[in-house]
């Protein structure tokens, strides 16, 4: 299943999938699963999971500047305060959505 569009309105991202079907997902809620290190924090050796020193969200933490699409399987948000390191596989991004609920 692949997004044959992914488009921001306000502030929902909304993708259309090749099987007819549709996901609306909120920026904000979005940017809240971001699945990077940084942002889910990287288990040690130990198995211990270390949260980094996480940087306060800001209200342009939530914006969206840009979206690409990353080797036929995700999609990766550029987000108005630069980062950028989240790889969302359309799946993840399906089961986000869905946890979420309507909007
Ligand atoms: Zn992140």
């Amino acid at each position: 299943m692949r997004p044959v569009n992914v488009e921001a309105i306000g502030e929902e991202l909304a993708i259309k999938w090749d099987d007819g079907g549709e996901t609306y997902i909120r920026l904000e809620t979005l940017r809240r699963h971001c699945p990077c290190a940084t942002c889910q924090g990287e288990g040690d050796i130990m198995g211990n999971i270390q949260k980094g020193p996480s940087k306060p969200l800001s209200p342009r933490s939530f914006q969206l500047r840009q979206i690409a699409t990353v080797g036929g399987y995700a999609l990766q948000p550029i987000w108005e305060d630069g980062h950028s390191s989240g790889i969302y596989s359309f799946e993840y991004i399906r089961k986000i959505a869905q946890s979420a609920g309507p909007s």
